[in-house]
């Protein structure tokens, strides 16, 4: 059955961005406004003497920039059931839990219509631009879509994920239908309770459907790579549940299995087909289009800490063309992709204007502003100078400043990004990497991005050797005098001694960052060690994280695993195989 396509005007859509962003400067000053105007009688405004006044330079005047320790007090207070307008004009009635992935444990962060509707609005745009370039056919998507568990607060506010509360919402469906983005696993499949059983599910669901899935999809890449690697262990059993008509028992969610076992009949045609497409693959090659052989692309955020995840899927996907998704998070939305045509490593996403106020901070001139002794924190010591959307300079670096319709006023988000150009008069930024995953021991500082080429550089070496490093993370050990790096890896086989070596000489070599490379030479940072982890540890974070309450459709590897994140760095210290020091330097 395929479900009948809403209306949609892509042209109309396209015609609206272009508009917004022809005149970004005014639409920043005319949502300022607004955001004031909706929410001046918040006590948070009141108390910082706004007084009704809307222009940006009162409001730049009298608010200060924060984080979201500054707020949690005020956000506590909102948990905990007081209605009274504290951040917002209207009560918060819902809360978005961030993956956590960062701190260790989720933030919590005001969610309302109006955070919807920027969801809705950002879907929209991106997939004119993209459905331009890659029309769809009517069909259906093999979306990798998790929802955690929503519980109530103390307060009785709803409580869950930020996809979560999206794709709870009454508009979500209605949106995704527009957009040709219905799933073809029914709901009891994304909010099944158990995620192994859910992705077994999805996987199911899209063979089921494969002559109309359009496109494969995820909110983050890593969920999409995660469900073909899992498919290499069960595509047998899928197989046979396909031939019999009978689901496997290892799906005991009742509502589950009651909803799949409606959509699965007795096909030992497709269970033959898929089972011959399957062992004529060479390593799995191609996978992707083998199964779905109408799809047209594959979809999802693909940039920063999911980019050491594109060769794998790449490898999945042969030839299908890798899209990634838009730029935001659980505090908002921030831009578009739209130049889809763009490999993710090249993605950019284009600000909507209209979606909240941002402003940006300058990051090289901080940075030389700071000196070098501890950056970070004398980097949020420091009162910066952020400049507005339509101020920012090509090839600089800036630090994203959020003021949304949520409650939100000058938030530091934490993450880095470059702009690269202009659409209209609008930045087009690039995603860098979240500012406070930091590798420092001294006088060195490197981000995550920088922990990413290192490992790309080293995992050339392993490359030679036909293995790959399945996922990684890092962490300072500064339990030895002097303290050190430590990165660990897990792989996708057994290499031996030599080749770790110089692996992990040449991770240690691949930080070029000239504070750690001239603490390297005088020996006031240690020998960098790489630890090689067993098969399935960074399975076990996931597992982690999902106890603590997150979703996998916003899991994200930790890279940097920081104090704060102990557990963590117990579940990776358990799980270590070998263990090598650099002799580099
Ligand atoms: P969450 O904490 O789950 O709300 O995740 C939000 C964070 O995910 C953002 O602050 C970014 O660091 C990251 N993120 C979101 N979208 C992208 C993107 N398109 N590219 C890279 N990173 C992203």
């Amino acid at each position: 059955m395929v479900e009948k396509m809403e209306e949609f005007d892509q042209e109309k859509v396209i015609e609206e961005f272009e508009t917004l962003t022809k005149d970004a400067e005014r639409v920043q000053r005319e949502t300022l406004e607004k955001i004031l105007e909706e929410n001046g009688s918040a006590e948070y405004l009141q108390s910082l003497g706004l007084n009704g006044r809307t222009d940006i330079e009162s409001f730049r005047a009298c608010v200060p920039l924060v984080t979201h320790q500054d707020l949690e007090p005020y956000i506590q207070r909102i948990v905990d059931g007081d209605s009274s307008p504290i951040l917002t004009g209207k009560p918060i009635t819902t809360i978005s839990l961030s993956s956590g992935t960062t701190q260790g444990k989720p933030k919590f962060i005001p969610f309302n219509d109006e955070l919807m509707e920027n969801t809705l609005q950002i879907y929209r745009t991106s997939f004119a631009f993209r459905n331009r370039e890659f029309p769809l056919e009517n069909g259906r998507a093999l979306q990798f879509l998790y929802s955690s568990k929503q519980f109530k607060t103390k307060g009785g506010l709803a409580a869950g994920t930020a996809t979560t509360n999206v794709f709870r919402n009454s508009m979500f469906k209605k949106g995704m239908k527009a957009i040709q983005s219905i799933s073809c696993s029914p709901d009891e499949v994304i909010f099944g309770s158990d995620f192994h059983q859910s992705l077994y599910c999805h996987l199911l669901c899209g063979l089921i459907f494969r002559d109309e899935v359009q496109f494969i999809s995820s909110t983050f890449a890593h969920s999409i790579m995660y469900a073909f690697s899992t498919f290499e262990q069960v595509w047998e059993e899928l197989c046979n549940d396909i031939r019999t008509g009978v689901l496997s028992s290892r799906i005991n969610v009742l509502s589950t299995r009651t909803a799949m076992s409606k959509l699965l009949k007795p096909n030992p045609e497709l269970a033959d087909l898929i089972y011959k497409k399957c062992s004529s693959l060479s390593n799995w090659y191609g996978l992707i289009p083998e199964l779905l052989p109408n799809a047209k692309y594959i979809y999802g955020i693909m940039t920063g800490s999911m980019e050491p995840y594109l060769k794998k899927l790449r490898h999945y996907a042969g030839g299908l063309p890798l899209l990634s998704a838009d730029y935001g998070a659980s505090e908002g939305w921030i831009g578009a992709n739209v130049n889809p045509k763009l490999p993710p490593e090249l993605a950019t996403y284009a600000v909507l204007p209209n979606i909240g106020y941002f402003e940006f901070i300058p990051l090289r001139e901080n940075i030389e502003d700071q000196g070098h002794n501890n950056m970070e924190s004398s980097f949020l010591r420091m009162e910066p100078k952020p400049v507005g959307l339509t101020e920012v300079k090509i090839g600089e670096e800036y630090e994203v400043i959020v003021t949304n319709f949520a409650g939100l006023y000058r938030y530091r988000l934490g993450d880095a990004v470059k702009v690269i150009g202009f659409h209209n008069s609008t930045p087009e930024i690039k995603f860098v990497c979240r500012r406070n995953l930091l590798l420092t021991i001294n006088i060195d500082k490197n981000t995550e991005k920088d922990l990413q080429l290192s490992v790309e550089e080293a995992g050339k070496v392993l490359s030679e050797e036909k293995l790959d490093v399945v996922d990684y993370s890092s962490y300072v050990d500064l339990s030895t005098d002097p303290g050190h790096y430590v990165i660990f890896w897990e792989i996708s086989g057994e290499a031996s001694q030599e080749v770790l070596k110089e692996c992990c000489n040449c991770l240690d070599k691949s930080f070029v960052d000239a504070g750690y490379v001239s603490s390297r030479k005088v020996n006031s940072i240690g020998a960098l060690e790489l630890r090689v982890v067993k098969r399935g540890t960074f399975q076990k974070i996931l597992d982690h994280y999902l106890g603590l309450g997150s979703a996998v459709s916003q899991f994200k590897t930790p890279r940097c695993v920081g104090p704060r994140n102990n557990l963590v760095l117990q579940i990776l210290c358990a799980n270590v195989v070998k263990s090598y020091f650099s002799t580099a330097f």
